[in-house]
């Protein structure tokens, strides 16, 4: 194989029952927007559940129906709309919809209405974030037309929630103060009559730090890849968490070359002396960051190389200097670290981005392998597990 994004799905579900031990009172959604950040939405949103995720959460309407069409019956919320829908098909599919606005809730209503189905709905308080959310000022009327569609049988809101701008810096003032925000929106809304099953401000670094804002349901995503949201949080080893996904690709070329060689378009490196090169056959088209020209780690032979000269569309190059390889050698980009291979911690620091884009931007061109899968049916809750005859077992008590 050119290359393969190795997905662990064993240690996805110890990541989810690490995550579940850190908010022991609350629900878990399991977060799989983006194709699970790179790592394929269907089989990861299906060992979160098989780990005892009560929840599934979406950007997209889309992504929610793709997972309904591909079996998944349990809780789920979308958040990401604009006008137009797809508002009844996610009604129809029993799935939670977040509305932040009125012109939101009228669309919503008249889906309902054609078809019958009273929708879930999620209503989202903008705390502080600035993106989505329904600001504090216009937080009455949202909440009054939402109850005046509940009395009429058009909907019932499930769900209050809210999203954290930087809870990735513990300690952040913006943090209590979007949760004094959250605490008087929720109040305000049960005052008037409202009776949410859930109410949610926790992302993973929230869930990881902050109990206090664990309330009834913790929404995570990159710690449940074992992936820190921060460095400040901590590594994935200081949180109980293991990296999901190994990237790596077949060297297709490894040959000698004399010093003062160019390599790769403009020539941005070129060989000291005498030197063995080797051709990674990954580029920017696959999701490799173009600016890791030049700082890219790389293991080759249980060896760390940088990337030599700048990364094209579809492959770079490595100088082994006086090491040897073979064509076909793996290459290991990223992964748990623990055979020394770099991090996408590792590559984030390189290529000035965060772990969550290096993982997620690799492309659908890389061909995702599953490992550590267990069959269907045979669902884990809790901590409360029993062996499955997967290929790698032994992880299944990794989290124990
Ligand atoms: C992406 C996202 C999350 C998950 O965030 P992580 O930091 O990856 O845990 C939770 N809630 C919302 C609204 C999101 O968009």
């Amino acid at each position: 194989m050119r290359a393969r994004a190795l997905v662990d799905l064993a240690a996805l579900r110890a990541n989810v029952r690490a995550l579940r031990a850190r908010a022991p009172r609350a629900q878990l959604m399991a977060v799989v927007k983006a194709n699970a950040y790179g790592h394929g939405a269907v089989p990861c949103a299906k060992a979160a559940r098989q780990a005892g995720a009560e929840w599934i959460g979406t950007a997209l309407p889309q992504e929610a129906l793709a997972l309904r069409a591909a079996g998944d019956t349990g809780r789920m919320l979308c958040w990401l709309w604009t006008p137009g829908g797809p508002w009844r098909e996610a009604v129809e599919a029993g799935i939670d919809v977040s509305v932040s606005g009125l012109w939101a809730l009228e669309e919503l209503c008249a889906a309902v209405r054609e078809c019958g189905v009273p929708a879930r709905v999620q209503l989202k308080i903008d705390t502080g974030l600035g993106r989505n959310g329904c600001t504090p000022g216009d937080w009455e009327k949202l909440v009054a037309a939402a109850r005046d569609a509940e009395e009429a049988g058009l909907l019932k809101v499930t769900g209050v929630w809210s999203h954290f701008a930087c809870a990735d810096e513990p300690g952040h003032p913006s943090i209590r103060a979007q949760l004094d925000v959250f605490k008087d929106a929720v109040a305000y809304a049960e005052r008037q009559g409202l009776a949410p099953e859930v109410r949610h401000i926790a992302n993973s670094p929230a869930t990881l730090t902050l109990p206090e804002a664990h309330f009834d349901l913790v929404r995570t995503g990159v710690a449940m890849y074992g992936i820190s949201p921060s460095p400040e949080v901590g590594t994935p080893e200081e949180l109980g968490l293991r990296p999901v996904m190994t990237l790596s690709a077949s060297l297709a070329s490894v040959k000698r070359v004399p010093g003062g060689h160019g390599i790769s378009y403009g020539h941005a490196y070129t060989t000291p002396g005498e030197t063995t090169l080797a051709l990674v056959p990954l580029g920017y088209a696959d999701g490799i960051p173009r600016s890791g020209s030049g700082t890219g780690p790389v293991m080759v032979g249980g060896k760390r190389y940088t990337v030599a000269g700048r990364v094209a569309m579809d492959q770079f190059v490595l100088d082994l200097g006086g090491d040897s390889a073979e064509a076909g050698d793996e290459a290991v980009l990223f992964g748990p670290g623990d055979r020394g291979e770099p991090t996408a911690e590792d590559w984030a620091r390189a290529t000035g981005t965060i772990a969550y884009e290096v993982v997620t931007r690799i492309s659908s061109r890389v061909p995702r392998v599953y490992t550590g899968e267990i069959p269907d049916g045979a669902g884990e809750t809790g901590g409360d597990r029993t062996a499955h005859g997967s290929d790698n077992g032994a992880d299944e008590d990794a989290g124990a």
